[in-house]
């Protein structure tokens, strides 16, 4: 009987903590959209990243990009992982791809390793399964999600497009497992087997594979693109929390712009008319549909009026593809003058475009040049959020850049960045592409190749395009980046490869 009576007295305990936090702060509490793009590369938009524009820059028309630019600040350091579930998965827990070893993209096929076979390594034993929310999945990685924390805290937590942190069959393929209340169209899969509603965005009879787009009907056998149909949804789901008045959260990660590349039908003409490559074109009427969406979000707002309270948080979750013919035009150019594309650890593949409007906090058309990487969005968005002191299983290997957005010239104290890639993404490894390891600090980025244990080492401030390897020049430089990369992958027990014909794990790059 005591027991009972103490249970309910800690039970109306918390509700008058809730109730307490709920009123004194309701106020203030910002709404936050995170607008995820996939595969999305860093001149992909008339948004200059780079310190002048490029011909790519002129290729793209993302005008409402341009406006959030404007209404808030540029960050052009940012970096995610080179391909989709490792940088989704270090942004909901906040750690380090390394760290949570997931380091591939997740099949959605459960149990299934997707790196390609290969003659000198046996696969590493990385977390082919994905993320977690529960700690009894064999395969995965065991961590407490963000929006959980968010939806704990009171916030309307609202998943709208791809999600990919997981295996089907395993807890993470759900968005409504990971902390979100509504999930629009998240599941296993990595892109859309059609944007078409005219195809049913890949539900056809006898055609469907585990690629076919979930919750969509209202939208089947009409001309609204993917892209169009997710902004509708998303808007859709904003007005509960609206009308409740409750703060939201908003995880709006597009499928585009990921292949299968096909006309946006809104946007293709003037790209044709330019004279386009058919592909490039179809890609270039990708973004501009990705970017409409993004303008009408922000009309949304502006007509609810709580333009003022929300933050806008853009981002892509690795460099843009570049590998021909699923690209038109010239292998490996579609980044530059960044060096390759999506799946490698050089820039091509890692830095890319992400823009924050925060009103009345960041700067309008402010540029900060400061190195940012996928897993500070985790303790990002709960700073924004005014949530403290939160518990989680993993340990946070991000920061968070509030600071930075507060004042542009607070400068954040100097730490490593790192990208672990031990796995082969595709057959042939001439495209930076396939085992490799990468370390930035300050200008100074070093990258190891797992398969001769050869080191390059770059200063991207003078060779942002990663043309001149300097490593002869700096041994000193290379033996402590060697060392800072080998101790840190140590201690986060990063995965690595074994050598077939020794049946040794790759040597850490301070072995060699
Ligand atoms: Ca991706």
């Amino acid at each position: 009987m005591k027991k009972i009576i103490l249970l309910i007295a800690l039970f109306e305990f918390s509700l008058f903590v809730n109730a307490q936090l709920v009123s004194s702060t309701k106020e203030q509490r910002p709404n936050i959209i995170v607008f995820l793009v996939d595969d999305m590369g860093w001149m992909d938009t008339s948004v200059p990243f780079a310190d002048s524009v490029y011909p790519l820059n002129k290729q793209f028309h993302t005008p409402n990009m341009e406006r959030l630019a404007k209404e808030g600040m540029k960050f052009t350091n940012a970096y995610s992982s080179p391909v989709c579930t490792p940088t989704r998965a270090s942004m909901l827990s906040g750690m380090n791809a390394a760290h949570h070893g997931i380091t591939n993209w997740t099949s959605p096929i459960k149990n299934k390793n997707t790196d390609n076979p290969d003659d000198q390594f046996t696969p590493a034993s990385w977390k082919i399964n994905g993320l977690s929310p529960v700690p009894i999945y064999d395969s995965t990685t065991y961590a407490t999600t963000f929006p959980h924390i968010l939806q704990d805290a009171g916030y309307y937590t609202i998943h709208v497009g791809k999600a990919h942190w997981a295996s089907a069959g395993t807890p993470g393929a759900s968005p409504l497992n990971m902390g979100f209340i509504i999930n629009v169209s998240g599941h296993a899969a990595g892109h859309p087997q059609s944007y078409l509603g005219e195809e049913n965005y890949g539900n056809l009879t006898g055609k469907t594979t585990p690629q076919a787009v979930p919750d969509l009907e209202e939208y089947f056998g009409t001309d609204t693109f993917l892209t169009e149909a997710l902004t509708i949804e998303a808007l859709k789901a904003l007005e509960v929390p609206i009308k409740n008045k409750q703060p939201f959260y908003l995880n709006m990660a597009h499928y585009a712009v990921h292949i299968p590349i096909m006309e946006d039908k809104r946007f293709i003409k003037k790209y044709i008319e330019k004279g386009m490559n058919i592909v490039e074109a179809k890609y270039a009427s990708l973004i501009e549909g990705m970017d409409k969406s993004l303008g009408d979000i922000m009309a949304f707002l502006k007509r609810k009026n709580i333009d003022q309270n929300t933050i806008i948080i853009f981002m892509s979750d690795n460099g843009g593809l570049s590998m021909v013919p699923l690209r038109g035009g010239n292998e490996n150019t579609q980044n530059y003058p960044l060096k390759a594309g999506k799946g490698s650890i050089y820039e091509g593949g890692i830095r890319v475009p992400m823009l924050i409007k925060w009103p009345g906090v960041a700067k309008s058309s402010s540029i900060n040049r400061q190195q940012v990487i996928i897993e500070d969005f985790f303790p990002s968005v709960l700073e924004m959020a005014g949530i403290k002191n939160y518990k989680t299983i993993q340990k946070v290997d991000g920061q968070s850049f509030v600071p930075l957005l507060k004042n542009i010239s607070f400068t954040a104290k100097e730490r490593a960045f790192i990208w672990h890639y031990p796995n082969k993404w595709i057959s042939k490894d001439n495209l930076g592409i396939n085992y490799k390891s990468a370390i930035r600090r300050g200008d100074w980025k070093l990258i190891y190749n797992m398969r001769d244990g050869s080191k390059e080492l770059y200063n991207l401030i003078n060779d942002i395009g990663e043309k001149n390897n300097v490593a002869k020049s700096y041994p000193d430089k290379v033996k402590e980046l060697a060392k800072e990369l080998s101790q840190q992958l140590r201690s986060w027990k990063s995965p690595m490869p074994i050598v077939k014909i020794t049946g040794r794990f790759v040597p850490m790059p301070d072995e060699l």
